[in-house]
């Protein structure tokens, strides 16, 4: 016994065969009617494109946009090049050179390992947050701020000097958006907690 077919949504029509009157033959009427519509959409639909740079459009409040390498309380850098960041990261856009940390470093690195070399590819960059998760120490955190553009592939490779917070305190970028007092209670948990 074969079952009717079921149509998936009620968006189907009934096609018809019947001859087309000499109006909807010449097609003007068909034209101007949707002229109509387009002029009617022209006057009084809301303008959906912003005039970028003077205005912006309004991002939210966890905004995935380029990342910041973080410094400590006294100005070290906190990552140690463990590589997790990179071993997360689906897009393998992060690669690093670690190095051991020397006598009289201690001021600049928060641990004896560092990243002497770290780069982010921002051109294989899918700004999924992996590598902030995955980072152990709350070195790397994704911002609202964008990636600038350019007319060459090689500027979007960024090095620490683009990626590391100044060390000027007033400079420093904000990540408490990301870090909102319901993150900081999670991450009390033992067995979440960070080496902070
Ligand atoms: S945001 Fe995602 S894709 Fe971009 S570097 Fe981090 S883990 Fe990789
Ligand atoms: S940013 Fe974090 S996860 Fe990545 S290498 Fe540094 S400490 Fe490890």
């Amino acid at each position: 016994m074969s079952t009717a077919m079921q149509p998936l949504t009620q968006r189907s029509r009934q096609v018809s065969n019947k001859k087309m009157s000499l109006m909807e033959r010449i097609y003007l009427p068909a034209i101007a009617k949707g002229m109509m519509i387009t002029l009617k959409h022209f006057f009084t639909v809301k303008a959906a494109t912003v005039k970028y740079p003077e205005e912006l459009r309004p991002m939210s409040k966890v905004y995935r946009g380029m990342h910041v390498l973080k410094r400590d309380d006294q100005g070290r850098e906190r990552c140690t090049a463990c590589g997790l960041c990179a071993v997360a990261c689906p897009a393998e856009a992060i690669t690093m050179v670690a190095d051991e940390r020397k006598k009289g470093e201690e001021k600049l690195y928060r641990e004896e390992k560092y990243a002497s070399i770290y780069e982010i590819n921002m051109l294989r960059c899918i700004f999924c947050g992996d590598c902030e998760d995955a980072c152990p120490k709350e070195a790397i955190f994704l911002t609202d701020r964008l990636v600038p553009t350019d007319y060459q592939r090689r500027p979007f490779v960024y090095g620490k000097e683009w990626l590391v917070e100044p060390l000027d305190p007033s400079l420093r970028v904000d990540v408490s958006k990301r870090q909102t007092p319901e993150v900081l209670k999670f991450k009390e948990q033992r067995q979440y907690s960070h080496n902070r």
